[in-house]
């Protein structure tokens, strides 16, 4: 913070300048600083080194490292850092924190493996895409008794640690970025070092072995990702009072059911369909009627049957085990794999048309009698359920025939609904084994893995979820960081010249009002059994027309002006999607089934509409059943989610990735940068470098290092005592402020007083 803090517009093409002003401050002409070292940007983006030979006025001559010299306009230049500052391990150590020096910045410490950086209190998290040497009991031993202090994930877990220990406050780690940015690899890495420091009872190994489960049947190879989560999970791990993990909780949001039935070339549908074709056991196959994956239709399409490098039947063992420690008993798991078997059949059931109104039937063939077979059914009733509706007119009971398409569709809802409700049981009943703390007077580190921000050529439903999803967390994000603190100086009295930051409630509020926001009017629109996407789309045009952050595009796409940028999205599906309809016929012949999961997935969509979530509710197929919109659900789940993180202490890690070719070594300047921007990196470090981060109440200062006073003050007031405690430790009067009730400081302030206060 001694350091200069000048800063300049970064020239960057892309950034609007008042983007660039608001996250750099002032523009201090740059010649007047006689740099010798100078940032310049060449045509394909990317940032060199230059030095600065001689400078006339507009132009400057600069020299490349390889000694190319040539002329450039004066302004085209953004001040570098001196060499000594390179690879910092905050970024808020830089004197000139413009976008160039921060991409050098972690590009020099990325190169050297060091791929965590701070970015004041958020940790950057670069994906090495290979084995980098920081992990494992050497480097938790040397965290937890601190003898290393470089970022990283344990860092920061072990923080979280001693701030719930220290405060009496639950705490929480949320990880957020682009698919293959790291998340999920991160998330592992501080369940890691929670289960070292917080281990003991056996149950942090149950803990652990709940992700190769979860990656089994939630994660799947897409062209993003090798092991792409396709849900949200949330994780609570309960602490006793005496600091060991009692328990855990897992949440999961928005499992991608749609992959179950359909994938694009080059992907693969999840994990453990492959796995348990792989490697089951010849009794098993023999049981299950099990083929080899290209015989199946559901794992056929995308033409993509393994992953460079992974051996799916190993896999399948892993997390057979993996079962067996979350006690989930031998049979229950038998049963998971009929479920499986009797998804990837269904997708072989073909059907033939009947009579010449289109109406079909299912062909009576393996596919059908093992789909029977696997759930238990009759196999006429199964053939029904796909080939037919029973409708209610007035009070008689009519039968529709399907045409073909029809047919398809509701085969592929079974299979889709089969596989979500097999993955909820399947949380349910992990979440049941690690129930065994239960205390509730302990406190909690939960850790949050969410997909990031998604914006491709084509955005439908999905994205406009999970965006939403992202909106929110943002604004905690800004809440947190930007919006508490400032509150905070204000209220208590301290000098503060106020940082605007962007608040997304805007943006927000299209999406949540009511009854005119994107959401409502989604619901609307799917009670109408006229309704279509483009009516859908019409009515969006028709009532947010006037809403700076929302633009009708042609036919049946619209545009949401995002915290990180546009998204078009594609209508298309929405409707469907969002209504997510099952027909009464499939959920009756589940629960006619003589196997217990059937049963049960059955009983469990019959009886979502009356869980404590309000919403419309929509009949289902014109029959009885009623159950909440996706959108709706998803919403409530959020808001949970919302509330109880914000009961916690946060602590962010962004996780970057450096390229699309998952490769390792390759940083791309340009795909780093859009991605530091999306999460708010580059402002929270100027606002946090500006700000006090640190802060204690008098009362609590004068407590913590009172002892360490040489004169005798104990009889004074707290504020005394304090003001005692930093005249004492020459902390200079820069370096912090005295609030009404707190002390504020600045960065790494605090940190000389423990050191002391260690030693004594
Ligand atoms: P998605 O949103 O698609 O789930 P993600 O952010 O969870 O993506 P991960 O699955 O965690 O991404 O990471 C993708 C891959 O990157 C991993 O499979 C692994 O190969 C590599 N990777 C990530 N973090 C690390 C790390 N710390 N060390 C080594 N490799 C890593
Ligand atoms: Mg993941």
């Amino acid at each position: 913070i001694s350091e200069d803090s000048e800063a300049v517009a970064s020239p960057l093409p892309s950034t609007s300048a008042s983007r660039s002003d608001r996250i750099w401050g002032d523009m201090t002409p740059y010649a007047s600083k006689k740099k010798l070292q100078s940032w310049f940007q060449t045509p394909n983006g990317d940032w060199e080194l230059v030095k600065i030979l001689s400078t006339s006025g507009v132009e400057t001559l600069v020299s490349l490292p390889e000694g190319k010299v040539f002329k450039v306009k004066e302004e085209s230049l953004v001040p570098a850092n001196p060499d000594i500052l390179d690879g910092v391990v905050d970024l808020m150590q830089l004197s000139y924190l413009n976008e160039p020096s921060v991409l050098y910045n972690l590009q020099y410490r990325y190169n050297q493996d060091m791929i965590y950086t701070k970015a004041g209190p958020v940790l950057v998290a670069i994906n090495p895409f290979k084995k980098v040497p920081l992990y494992g009991n050497k480097y938790i031993e040397a965290y937890k008794n601190k003898r290393m202090e470089s970022p990283h994930v344990y860092a920061i877990t072990d923080t979280a640690i001693r701030e719930m220990i220290r405060d009496e406050v639950n705490q929480s780690i949320i990880i957020s970025g682009e698919s293959g940015a790291g998340k999920t690899e991160t998330a592992k890495i501080a369940m890691q070092y929670l289960a070292a420091l917080g281990g003991g009872s056996g149950i942090e190994y149950e803990i652990l072995k709940t992700n190769p489960i979860l990656e089994a049947f939630g994660n799947a190879k897409t062209l993003r990702n090798d092991n792409s989560s396709r849900f949200g999970k949330l994780i609570e791990i309960q602490f006793s009072e005496t600091g060991k993990i009692s328990g855990a909780k897992i949440q999961t949001f928005l499992l991608e059911k749609s992959r179950v039935v359909q994938c694009a070339e080059g992907e693969r549908s999840y994990h453990v369909f492959y796995q348990l074709c792989a490697g089951a056991p010849r009794s098993l196959r023999e049981k299950l009627n099990l083929r080899s994956v290209d015989e199946y239709n559901y794992l056929r399409q995308s033409n993509c049957f393994s992953i460079p490098g992974v051996d799916d039947a190993e896999q399948f063992h892993i997390v057979m085990e993996a079962l067996d420690v979350v006690h989930i008993s031998k049979e229950d798991q038998e049963s998971v794999f009929a479920m499986l078997a009797a998804v990837l059949w269904l997708g072989n059931v073909s059907f033939t048309v009947i009579d010449n109104e289109n109406h079909v039937e299912a062909v009576e063939d393996e596919g059908l009698s093992t789909v029977a077979k696997l759930m238990g059914c009759n196999c006429g009733e199964l053939n029904l359920a796909l080939s037919t509706r029973k409708m209610r007119v007035g009070n008689d009971t009519i039968v529709q025939k399907l045409t073909l398409s029809q047919a398809i569709v509701t085969r592929d809802a079974l299979a889709k609904s089969i596989y979500s409700c097999l993955f909820d049981w399947l949380v349910e009943q992990i979440n049941k084994s690690l129930a065994v703390g239960k205390r509730r007077s302990g406190r909690s580190i939960s850790i949050l893995d969410i997909y990031g921000f998604e914006s491709f050529d084509r955005n439908s439903f999905e994205q406009f979820c999970i965006n939403y999803a992202n909106e929110r967390l943002q604004q905690h994000f800004n809440r947190h960081l930007f919006k508490l603190e400032q509150e905070e100086y204000i209220q208590d009295g301290i000098d503060w010249a106020k940082v605007d930051f962007e608040d997304n409630q805007d943006c927000l509020n299209l999406f949540e009002k009511k009854p005119l926001g994107l959401l409502s009017l989604l619901d609307e629109e799917s009670t109408f059994p006229n309704g279509t996407d483009l009516t859908f789309a019409n009515k969006l045009k028709q009532h947010l027309h006037s809403n700076s952050y929302f633009r009708g595009d042609r036919g049946k796409a619209f545009t949401v002006c995002h915290y990180a940028g546009e998204v078009t999205y594609d209508t298309t599906g929405f409707l469907e999607k969002n209504r997510d309809l099952l027909h009464l016929d499939s959920i009756e012949l589940l629960s006619s089934c003589s196997c217990q999961l059937p049963q049960i997935f059955a009983s469990n969509m019959l009886t979502q509409s009356e869980k404590n979530v309000t919403g419309p509710l929509f009949k289902a197929g014109g029959a009885e059943s009623q159950k909440l919109s996706v959108a709706t659900k998803f919403k409530s789940q959020l808001f949970q989610l919302m509330k109880r993180l914000e009961s916690t202490t946060p602590h962010f890690i962004r996780c970057i990735k450096p390229n699309n070719f998952q490769s390792p070594g390759k940083y791309e300047q340009g795909l780093v940068l859009q991605q530091l921007r999306c999460c708010g990196v580059l402002e929270v470090v100027r606002i946090s470098r500006s700000g006090f981060p640190t802060r204690m109440s008098h009362q609590k200062f004068a407590r913590r290092y009172g002892f360490l006073l040489l004169d005798d003050v104990a009889s004074q007031d707290s504020l005394t005592v304090s003001v005692a405690i930093l005249h004492q430790f020459n902390i200079l009067p820069e370096m912090y402020q005295v609030g009404y009730t707190k002390l504020f400081f600045r960065t790494g302030q605090v940190g000389v007083l423990e050191d002391t206060r260690n030693r004594t």
